[in-house]
């Protein structure tokens, strides 16, 4: 259905580009040079784009030959801070970041799709590209929301976006239906009490032994709270009582704080929730008090059913039989969730062949997942705005 002949030629060109990217690694929120690259290859194509997105953000917007849906299709841009260790002609030239994550490969793709359309309109509607800022640890996607993108273009109906995955197979796209990346959260809990003598504990209200009632209490969160078909993880990652070298002072003061992981937000917020109560009635049962602080992270990325499907058909169309639609869930979390609490979409895994792992300094983009990646976008375009 799409010419091959001339996405290979566009891939060789967003080889080098990508390459170009990958020298000039930039942190969340610092992308200025690879957002004014983005922007210099889209006023060569004559596609119209806004900026101010989640302060280095960009959107371009392809109208095609007929009015109609509009969809939204993202990459993200930022680096990570860490030091390359390949040895590589294109390797990063700004020390300390590194191109880890295959975010250099995600913009390429997408400026191959801008690429593509700005020759071939040949669809209905709009679709709109956009380039976030900082997914690494700032959720640069909620500062995009922030900053107007449903706003501006509220007829944005469906969104799509893809991770290169390393460990699967170059050629391959892979992906499942509802929770495919997990949400996770931090928690912070203090148990005070009254402390005094060790040698007088009836005249305290010792929270140490209250942490010991509480950790083994929370243990029942999991397996008595969350539905059997569900699951979450919650664990005790710091633990802080009393002074080193003391031995005879029972202290006022224990402080606990862990992690929390799950693939769906409600049973993460279900299980805070217990964690709460759980720990302050606990507390309280011994004369202690317990307050338990939580921080929810990116929720869970979930693909809507009939946008999976799409994104399957689309899959299929580009790689066949080595679209493999049923993988198990996966435990990182990725900031594209958030799109997925405004419109339906899909998420899918490019492989990136036997590469190097995300976040180490011998990690790269596979250039030549590159065509396959344009590809798939395009078809997804085609299914959903098709002429
Ligand atoms: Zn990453
Ligand atoms: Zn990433």
């Amino acid at each position: 259905m799409f010419n091959r002949d001339v996405i290979s030629a566009i891939a060789t060109e967003m080889t080098a580009l990508r390459q170009r990217i990958h020298q000039y690694p930039e942190a969340g929120f610092c992308e200025t040079q690879t957002a004014a690259l983005i922007c210099d290859e889209l006023e060569h194509l004559h596609i119209p784009y806004r900026t101010g997105y989640g302060k280095t953000g960009v959107v371009a917007t392809i109208a095609g030959k007929n009015g109609g849906r509009e969809i939204l299709l993202r990459c993200d841009m930022d680096a990570l801070h860490l030091d390359e260790s390949n040895d590589l002609p294109y390797r990063s030239q700004n020390a300390g970041l590194m191109h880890a994550c295959g975010h250099d490969g995600h913009v390429a793709i997408m400026l191959g799709v801008a690429n593509y359309l700005s020759a071939h309109n040949d669809f209905n509607g709009k679709v709109h590209l956009l380039f976030q800022p900082a997914e690494e640890r700032f959720g640069g996607a909620r500062d995009v929301i922030a900053d107007g993108l449903f706003d501006d273009f509220p007829r944005i109906d469906a969104v799509y976006g893809l991770h290169n995955w390393p460990g699967v197979e170059l050629g391959t796209i892979a992906g499942r239906e509802g929770a495919l990346m997990a949400c996770g959260g931090s928690w912070e809990m203090t148990i005070t009490g009254s402390g005094g003598h060790g040698a007088m504990p009836h005249q305290t209200t010792d929270p140490t032994l209250a942490a010991g009632h509480i950790i083994t209490a929370m243990q029942s969160i999991v397996s008595r709270n969350v539905s059997p078909v569900d699951s979450a993880v919650l664990s005790i990652a710091y633990m802080q009582a009393g002074e080193a070298s003391v031995r005879n002072v029972i202290p006022a003061t224990v402080t606990l704080a862990g992690t929390c992981r799950a693939y769906k937000n409600e049973v993460h917020t279900h299980v805070f929730e217990r964690l709460k109560n759980v720990a302050s009635q606990t507390a309280a049962a011994f004369g202690c008090e317990a307050t338990t602080t939580v921080k929810f992270g990116y929720p869970a990325v979930v693909n809507a059913t009939d946008k999976f499907a799409i994104a399957s058909r689309a899959a299929i169309a580009t790689v066949g039989d080595k679209f493999n639609g049923s993988i198990e869930p996966v435990t990182p979390s990725e900031d594209f969730a958030y799109y997925l609490q405004h419109v339906p979409g899909a998420f899918v895994f490019l492989g990136n062949g036997d590469s190097a792992a995300l976040h180490t300094p011998a990690y790269d983009f596979n250039d030549h997942s590159i065509p396959t990646g344009i590809e798939y976008f395009l078809h997804v375009i085609a299914l959903e705005l098709g002429a």
